[in-house]
């Protein structure tokens, strides 16, 4: 019979301590902005993938005897549930009634409520689940917070079958649902956020415009985050995709050619947001407090080729009644849909239906949600004609359309544009600076 991971039932007690709060870790990092340099300690905590190039692990060995002579950076204070300055934590569980959780090899378990651990030194999988205000971890009961660590830098944690590099946090929720954060170094997160955002076949230069881009977005980010958050980043499209250990070796080389370097304006980090296409050109920011000149929109004639550049979708009479329902007014029939609000971008704001029960305006925001951004793909609306049986909506691009086009760097890339032409085009006035 398998020996119980701790001896006896733990106390339950207090979630996880943060010894500062995320604006003031990044106010800290932001003091060390500096021009870049290409040589850094590695975090020798978690070592690369082993898909790494000869050349890589070369350099690696360099690394090794900097570190030697200069300290890396403080382990974490993984038995306290003190998170160190430098790592961000990524909620890539929430709300979930179970995960299964394999261990790969040698891993440190704390029960963050009373301090106690163990190291388990052999593979297993097991499941948890919240338990009567705490975690049932395969056979045992923890209290309500445990941290994981691996130990052996190949052998990491999966999670519902994803490999993860950092420590994971996995707690219960007051619905008894479960909450998993991993935490890890931000350039780190970046390995797992590119292949996902950009695909790993895109030239180097699109994918080193990306990381700059993703970093910037994530400690913008960071600087809002709230203490009392369980994370601080999501791991989808309402942040960044984020998709573990997943990371290919050429994002990897993206992301250690641009390690620390970011986008300012006016010494603030700019909020770098992103999209797949702007349909020759990308949008003002949509967002209050963000207009600023890198984020203003510019003429962007490199993503014509792509196949998101043009888009068109019907939708039904009774669908799009459907959605006016969904706003209190309730019709027959829809006799025409107009734009009636532009933003200086050209991208549509507000629409107005017509109906045999009087007129209704929407915000393109809602219809969008409504119908769903995969077949609705952008506000870049260009024309609505009527059918006998519904409209179809004629348009351009392929997202918000507010900061890098990335099919359009993509493009600049292949045009041998390096990928600091990229950001200064696209983020106009921004200036790379490098934090440490
Ligand atoms: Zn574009």
């Amino acid at each position: 019979m398998k020996k119980p991971l701790l001896a006896q039932k733990l106390q339950l007690s207090s979630g996880i301590r943060r010894k500062t709060a995320s604006h003031l870790r990044h106010k800290k990092a932001l003091t060390g902005l500096r021009a870049c340099s290409r040589f850094f300690v590695p975090n020798l905590l978690r070592p690369f993938s082993s898909r790494f190039s000869l050349s890589t692990a070369i350099s690696g060995l360099a690394l090794l005897l900097l570190a030697a002579v200069f300290p890396a950076r403080p382990a974490r204070g993984a038995d306290t549930g003190d998170i160190p300055d430098g790592i961000v934590r990524v909620g890539i569980l929430d709300s979930s009634k179970s995960a299964s959780i394999e261990l790969r090899g040698k891993t440190k378990i704390v029960d963050l409520s009373s301090g106690r651990q163990q190291q388990l030194s052999e593979r297993s999988k097991m499941s948890v689940c919240a338990s009567g205000g705490g975690l049932k971890f395969g056979d045992d009961i923890l209290g309500p917070v445990i941290r994981l660590t691996p130990l052996d830098g190949e052998d990491r944690l999966r999670i519902n079958e994803r490999s993860y590099r950092g420590s994971i946090v996995v707690k219960t929720n007051p619905d008894s649902t479960l909450t998993a954060v991993e935490e890890l170094g931000i350039e780190e997160y970046l390995y797992g956020v590119l292949p996902s955002e950009m695909g790993p076949e895109w030239p180097l230069e699109a994918l080193k415009a990306q990381a700059v881009v993703a970093r910037t977005y994530a400690l913008y980010t960071l600087q809002g985050a709230s203490e009392k958050a369980s994370f601080d980043l999501c791991a989808d499209t309402r942040c960044q995709v984020y998709g573990g250990a997943s990371e290919d070796p050429k994002a990897v080389e993206a992301v250690r050619a641009t390690q620390g370097e970011v986008l300012l304006w006016n010494g603030r980090l700019v909020h770098a947001f992103f999209h797949a296409n702007c349909g020759g050109r990308t949008s003002p920011s949509i967002w209050g407090g963000d207009m600023i000149r890198p984020l203003m929109g510019v003429r962007c004639p490199y993503c014509k080729e792509s196949g998101n550049y043009k888009w068109s979708a019907f939708f039904s009479q009774e669908t799009l009644l459907k959605f006016l329902s969904s706003l209190g007014h309730d019709a027959g029939r829809i006799k025409s849909i107009r734009v009636v609000k532009r933003n200086s971008g050209g991208r549509a704001v507000k629409f107005k239906f017509s109906t045999d029960a009087g007129s209704q305006t929407a915000s393109v925001k809602d219809l969008r949600g409504f119908l769903g951004a995969s077949e609705f793909k952008s506000a870049y609306i260009t024309r609505v004609t009527t059918t006998s049986k519904g409209f179809r909506f004629a348009g351009r691009g392929y997202g918000h359309g507010v900061g890098m086009c990335q099919e359009g760097a993509r493009q600049m890339a292949w045009n041998g544009r390096k990928y600091k032409q990229i950001l200064k085009f696209y983020y106009p006035g921004a200036k790379i600076a490098c934090q440490d």
